[in-house]
C-alpha cells in the first residue's frame, strides 16, 4: 500500500540536512520510497491513501540511544540525600545507588519488570521516540540480567518502539565479588556472554531489523569504566570477549573520573562512548579517529549537579558525532524524557538546535548500529517519523514540560495522535 503524507515541512536529517518547507513523503508498507518538495512529486505516484498534515513539521522518529528504563523500585530517598550534599560516589560506596536498584530488580519477575517499565517506555513514545536502547545492569547475576533483557524485548512487542538491547552486566561489582572485580569480569566473559549471545529471542521486534542479531536477546555489550566501577583493562577484556562473539560494544565512561575509558573504547572500535564529562582532547582525537559517537546525557549531569561539563567544543572541533539521550534510570536521571534531555543539551551544554536534532536522529542511529535504516528520512529508510505542532524546528529542545509532538508514525502506520 502506497501512502502519501502531504502538506508538511520535512526535516530529513540526511547528510545534506535537507529541509522541504512544503514537503511530502511517500511510504510503501514500512519503508520510505520518496521524500521531497510536494511540487516535485513524480506524476506517476498513485497513493492508496493520502494523509494531510496541515503544514506541521515532520522529522525522523526520535531515537533514545541510552536508557536503563527496565528496573524495579525507585531511589527518591537517595535523591533527598544527594540534595542534602552526599555525593553519588559516597552513596555507591555505602551500598546504595546501583546496588539498591539491583536488590529491587532481583526480586522482580519478567512480568513485573514489563509492567513497571512499560509506562516509562510509553512516555518516551509519546515524545516522538520510535527507537529505544534498553540496558540490563540491575541484575548483576545471570538470571536477573537475563530477565531484564527478556523484559526489554517484551516491551518492544507491547509498545510502538523498536528496542535495541545492551548487556550491561559490568555496571557495578555485585555483592559477593567485592575486592574480586577481576573474577566477576572473568565470569561475564567466560560464561554469561557466550550463553546470552547464543540465546535467540522469544520476543523479537515485530519487524526484524536488517541484522540477524536483532532476533537475539543481546544486541550489544556495554560497561561502566570509572574509579568506582571497572578499570579500562577490565572493560577492554569484556570488549574483546564481546567482539569475539560478533557483538558491538559501547561504554559509560568519564562521568566522574578519567581512567582511560574512552581511549580504550576507541581502540576497540566502540559504537559509542557515553557521558564524557572528564574526557580530554587527546581522548577526543581517538574517538574521532575511531568514528565513535559521543553520547551526551545532560539529565544525569544535571541531577548529579556535577560542575564539569563535557568538552562539546572539542568534540565539535574534531568532528566527533554527538548524540543526546535521556539516560532514563532511577538514580541519576529519574523519569523518561528525551525532550528534557534535548532542552538541557542546548541550554546547559551549548549544543545548537541542529546538533541536538542530529543527536536524537542520525547520530543516535549510528550509536545503535542502525545508521543504514533509521534516523533519517530517505528512500530505503524505515517509515518512522514524528509530527510536530511547532512553527519552526528551533522549537525542538526549547519547550520544557510541554510536549509538541502531535503524531507518531512507525513502520508506515500512525501509532499515536495527540491534540496539541
Ligand atoms: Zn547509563
Amino acid at each position: 500500500m502506497l501512502t502519501l503524507w502531504r502538506n508538511t515541512a520535512v526535516a530529513t536529517c540526511d547528510d545534506q540536512h535537507r529541509v522541504f518547507e512544503r514537503g511530502a513523503i511517500v511510504t510503501e508498507a514500512d519503508e520510505i520510497v520518496w521524500v521531497g518538495a510536494e511540487a516535485d512529486l513524480p506524476a506517476g505516484v498513485r497513493p492508496d491513501r493520502t494523509i494531510e498534515l496541515a503544514g506541521r513539521w515532520l522529522t525522523p522518529g526520535l531515537i533514545d540511544c541510552h536508557t536503563h528504563l527496565v528496573f524495579a523500585g525507585q531511589r527518591a530517598a537517595e535523591f533527598a540525600q544527594r540534595t542534602a550534599g552526599t555525593s553519588y560516589a559516597d552513596i555507591a560506596r555505602e551500598g546504595g545507588g546501583i546496588l539498591s536498584t539491583m536488590r529491587a530488580t532481583r526480586g522482580a519477575s519478567v512480568d513485573d519488570l514489563v509492567r513497571l517499565s512499560e509506562p516509562r517506555l510509553r512516555s518516551l513514545c509519546a515524545e516522538g521516540v520510535t527507537t529505544v536502547e534498553i540496558k540490563s545492569g540491575y541484575g548483576l547475576e545471570f538470571e536477573a540480567e537475563r530477565r531484564m533483557l527478556l523484559a526489554a524485548r517484551q516491551l518492544g512487542q507491547r509498545a510502538p518502539a523498536t528496542v535495541v538491547t545492551s548487556l550491561l552486566a559490568a555496571h557495578a561489582v555485585p555483592p559477593g565479588f567485592q575486592g574480586r572485580t577481576e573474577a566477576y569480569v572473568e565470569l561475564i566473559c567466560r560464561d554469561w556472554l557466550p550463553r546470552l549471545a547464543r540465546e535467540s529471542c522469544p520476543h523479537p521486534n515485530p519487524l526484524p531489523l536488517a541484522r540477524e542479531r536483532e532476533q537475539r536477546l543481546v544486541d550489544m555489550v556495554d560497561g561502566y569504566c570509572e574509579s568506582i566501577a571497572f578499570s579500562a583493562a577490565q572493560c577492554g577484556q569484556l570488549f574483546a570477549a564481546a567482539r569475539a562473539l560478533g557483538l558491538p560494544v559501547r561504554l559509560h565512561t568519564e562521568q566522574i573520573s578519567n581512567i582511560g575509558g574512552s581511549r580504550m573504547a576507541a581502540q576497540h572500535g566502540a559504537l559509542a562512548c557515553d557521558h564524557l564529562e572528564y574526557t580530554r582532547e587527546d581522548d577526543v582525537i581517538e574517538l574521532a579517529r575511531a568514528g565513535t559517537v559521543a553520547v551526551m546525557l545532560p539529565i544525569a549531569w544535571y541531577v548529579l549537579a556535577d560542575p564539569q561539563l563535557p568538552p562539546i567544543d572539542l568534540l565539535r572541533a574534531h568532528g566527533v558525532p554527538m548524540a543526546v539521550a535521556s539516560d532514563a534510570n532511577p538514580g541519576s536521571a529519574p523519569g523518561a524524557s528525551l525532550q528534557t534531555a534535548m532542552h538541557m543539551a542546548r541550554r546547559s551544554f551549548g549544543m545548537t538546535g541542529a546538533e541536538v536534532l542530529d543527536g536524537v536522529t542520525r547520530h543516535a542511529a549510528r550509536a545503535l548500529d542502525l545508521a543504514a535504516t533509521h534516523g533519517r528520512l530517505a528512500p530505503g529508510y524505515r517509515a518512522d517519523f514524528a509530527v510536530w505542532s511547532v512553527g519552526s524546528l528551533d522549537e525542538l529542545g526549547y519547550w520544557i514540560g510541554f510536549n509538541p509532538c502531535s503524531m507518531v508514525v512507525r513502520h508506515g502506520e500512525i501509532v499515536l495522535e495527540r491534540d496539541v
